[in-house]
């Protein structure tokens, strides 16, 4: 899960890492009454994706006028495919310096990386590649933690000016603290900024939680910003069920993850092109089968549905159950290629071909899977 910037640097600051002051604003007028109250601003779209300073998404405005007129123009642009619908609205840093801080889990090396680096702004790979002596970059085991003498490997690697060692080494430890505490899979602060002043301050703010571990963060699950995920993945989450969203016009409906990728495997081997990924899971019961059936027929893309079920715990009867229940309490329109095989196959195709003889929607049984994919790209063209 990612958290907006807002949301991440309210961590940073409960976790003693110093930010800018900001309020976060949801209309043109929210955004006027801040930066009357700040003075000089900027405007930091909302959206999680990086490098939103390049794609315009971030506005230093110097009046109350320039801030109404450039929120205009934020509000309800979209900033790499994201919309923009939150502004954060900050106090402007005079920027003397920008530098590097981040933590990111490391699987290749079994541990956690740290980077740092003595200039920042630009993306890090940017940096890694045009500025190799400013970057220094460390593996940590988490088993014993980050060590002082490591950050301090860091700060010297990275060619950083001695004047900021005492307040970046602070923060280092801070940002480790929250890489751990939080259970993220990543965080960095890009720019950390020397300010004129001579403060050191995270500019911006990145926090990724690992999904797996979000059940032992519940405050932080909270914060999961639904209007940023596709309203269907939403309602499928909340039903248990696995769904993501795809460009083509297949449906598809299988029970495990092995299963709904081998299924879409074959339909590209047929030319064709899944609309979606729906695993119904292990021992998926009747009403599963009709919610997944329901969420599928939302995506008005689909022009087939082809139910891929290799029944070990799962019941085929009860696969049948639920479609013809489906099918009894909403209209289809549009074929459905099935293929029932293993546990209570028979009893489940008797079920379907009783149905076929009382309703006008079209079920083409197939035996394989190869076959069941073939017809639901022909049926699909
Ligand atoms: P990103 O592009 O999504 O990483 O967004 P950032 O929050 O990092 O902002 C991009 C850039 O905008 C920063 O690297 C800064 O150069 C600039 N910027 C952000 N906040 C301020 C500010 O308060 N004052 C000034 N002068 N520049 C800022
Ligand atoms: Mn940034």
């Amino acid at each position: 899960m990612k958290l907006h910037e807002y949301q991440a640097k309210q961590i940073f600051a409960q976790n003693g890492i110093k930010i800018p002051k900001g309020k976060l604003a949801k209309s043109v007028e929210e955004v006027e009454a801040i930066v009357r109250e700040f003075g000089k601003a900027v405007l930091k779209s909302q959206v999680l994706v990086g490098g939103r300073g390049k794609a315009g998404g971030i506005k230093l405005v110097n009046s109350v006028d320039e801030a109404v007129e450039k929120a205009k123009e934020l509000f309800g642009k979209e900033i790499k495919g994201h919309l923009v619908e939150k502004i954060y609205v900050e106090e402007q840093l005079d920027i003397d310096r920008e530098m590097y801080v981040g933590f990111t889990l490391d699987r290749a090396n079994k541990g956690i990386a740290a980077i740092v680096s003595s200039i920042g702004g630009m993306n890090i790979e940017e940096i890694a590649a045009k500025h190799p002596d400013k970057i220094a970059r460390k593996t940590i085991n988490p088993k014993w933690g980050l060590w002082d003498y490591q950050i301090r490997e860091l700060l010297y690697e990275s060619n950083m000016p001695k004047e900021y060692f005492k307040e970046v080494f602070g923060i280092i430890k801070k940002l480790y603290n929250v890489m751990i505490k939080y259970e993220a899979e990543l965080t960095e602060i890009n720019p950390l900024v020397v300010t004129k002043d001579g403060e050191v301050i995270a500019a911006d703010a990145r926090l990724n939680i690992d999904d797996n571990a979000l059940y032992r963060h519940k405050d932080l699950a909270e914060l999961k910003d639904y209007t940023e995920i596709d309203q269907l993945e939403r309602i499928a989450e909340q039903k248990g069920l696995n769904y993501v969203k795809l460009d083509g016009n297949i449906g598809v409906i299988a029970n495990g993850a092995g299963m709904s990728m081998a299924t879409m495997d074959l339909i590209y081997l047929e030319g064709g092109k899944p609309a979606n990924f729906l695993d119904i899971g292990g021992g998926a019961s009747a009403e599963l089968v009709k919610e997944a059936m329901s969420i599928i027929l939302q995506d008005k893309n689909v022009k087939v549905i082809f139910i891929n079920i290799f029944g070990g715990i799962t019941r085929c009867d009860q696969v049948a159950e639920g479609l013809i229940k489906a099918l009894s309490e909403m209209k289809v329109g549009i074929p459905i290629v099935l293929r029932l095989a293993g546990t209570n196959e028979e009893e489940g195709r008797k079920m379907i071909e009783e149905f076929l003889k009382q309703t006008k929607e079209e079920i083409v049984l197939v035996e394989t899977m190869e076959e069941g994919a073939k017809k639901a790209v022909e049926l699909a063209r």
